[in-house]
């Protein structure tokens, strides 16, 4: 029998994309939710992942049995290469899954700022694969410390160095000074981990920059005091596999983690749109795509201005607000059963105090 329903197509299913899915369980309408992976991962957790205060399963669960009451919802675990909007297709890996209604929610990626190389030394903290890559490198690198002879090389691997001093190399930085100081201090017999050295780098002038200074301030001495060192105004100007090249000196490290920067998804390649200077789609009020009213962008993809005319920060709950925002929007279209949605309830845009406020 054909499907006529309204089709709902969601590309990802992170904070924004998952809100989205269940924004529409009273749809009268088929939604699709296309994830890359097979699970919805709690990003602000990684760091606890990252440093074995938390397993991966803490923090990680399988989309579809979050989705498994929601009849209307199906999940595809697809990669995403396109979008044909004239078509109405999105393009996987595996063919082409073609919507009514089209709803981005791919999130961000790790930027490098032009020096991709410097991945395969210093991994960046987005995914739960990233989480446990940087736990191994840490606790190999105590284990490795114990066994050495030489003590040039043992100060080598208990040098940890953590590149970018925004809210991910803050807990970073926090989390092992704790693993070094407390978890691990009475754990090896011929190394000390609380000689560990960790090196939080930031190239402005303060961390927490989005923040105001004084919580900035607070965060430094705070994490001066657990012996972090906090080098401020100072840039990286190369990364391999036995340490960190800084403009005038050069620190050696087994360690490095990337927390500088973030681009969004492709999702503006997929779109031809415009973007912002982080690669976020600018999308309109209603957060419609440019010349694309069925297309939404959300989350970290979508480039938003609050009514203040200040962008909308990446963070969770601005996903979250997007997407229910989009939905509303989308719904209005859609022959919707649910009570909510008759009402023809309609926000517009993103709302002052979630922008002003909620950095983190
Ligand atoms: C380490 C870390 C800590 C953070 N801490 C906080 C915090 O404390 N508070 C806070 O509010 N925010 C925090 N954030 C930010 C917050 O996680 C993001 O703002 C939020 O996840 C954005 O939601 P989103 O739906 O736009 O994207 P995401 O949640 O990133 O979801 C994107 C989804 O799209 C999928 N996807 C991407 N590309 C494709 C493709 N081509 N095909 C198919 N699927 C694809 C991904 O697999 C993913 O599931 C943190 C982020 C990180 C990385």
């Amino acid at each position: 029998m054909a499907n006529d329903k309204v089709k709902v197509v969601i590309v990802g299913a992170g904070f924004g994309g998952l809100e989205a899915a269940k924004a529409l369980r009273h749809a009268d309408a088929e939604v699709v939710v296309i994830d890359r992976h097979n699970h919805h991962c709690f990003q602000p957790l990684l760091y606890q992942v990252a440093t074995a205060a938390l397993s991966p399963a803490d923090i990680a669960w399988p989309i579809r049995h979050i989705l498994r009451s929601q009849r209307n919802a199906t999940v595809l675990m697809e990669k995403v290469l396109g979008i044909d909007a004239e078509e109405r297709l999105v393009r996987a890996e595996s063919g082409e899954v073609p919507y009514d209604y089209l709803v981005i929610a791919a999130g961000a990626q790790h930027s490098y700022f032009s020096h991709d190389e410097w991945a395969a030394y210093a991994p960046g903290l987005k995914r739960i694969e990233d989480a446990t890559t940087i736990r191994r490198k840490i606790l190999t690198a105590f284990e490795r410390a114990e066994l050495t002879q030489d003590n040039n090389e043992q100060q080598r691997l208990l040098t940890f160095v953590i590149v970018g001093g925004g809210a991910t190399g803050v807990e970073m930085a926090g989390a092992i000074a704790d693993v070094a100081r407390q978890t691990l201090a009475a754990d090896f017999r011929r190394t000390d981990p609380r000689r560990a050295r960790i090196i939080l780098i930031e190239a402005g002038s303060r961390v927490l920059p989005t923040f105001p200074p004084r919580l900035s301030d607070y965060v430094r001495k705070t994490l001066e005091r657990s012996g972090v060192e906090v080098r401020t105004d100072t840039l990286v100007t190369d990364c391999d596999a036995q340490g960190v090249d800084l403009k005038n000196r050069r620190i050696d490290s087994e360690t490095i983690i990337w927390a500088a920067g973030v681009t969004a998804s492709p999702a503006a390649q997929w779109l031809g749109a415009e973007t912002d200077a982080s690669g976020r789609v600018k999308v309109a009020k209603d957060l419609s795509a440019p010349d694309n009213p069925n297309i939404f962008v959300i989350g970290d993809t979508a480039s938003v201005l609050d009514e203040q005319g200040r962008p909308v920060p990446g963070i969770a709950p601005a996903a979250k607000q997007m997407a229910n925002t989009s939905q509303k929007l989308s719904m209005r279209a859609l022959p919707d059963r649910s009570s909510r949605a008759r009402s023809g309830m309609y926000i517009s845009g993103i709302s002052q105090p979630l922008a002003a406020g909620l950095r983190w």
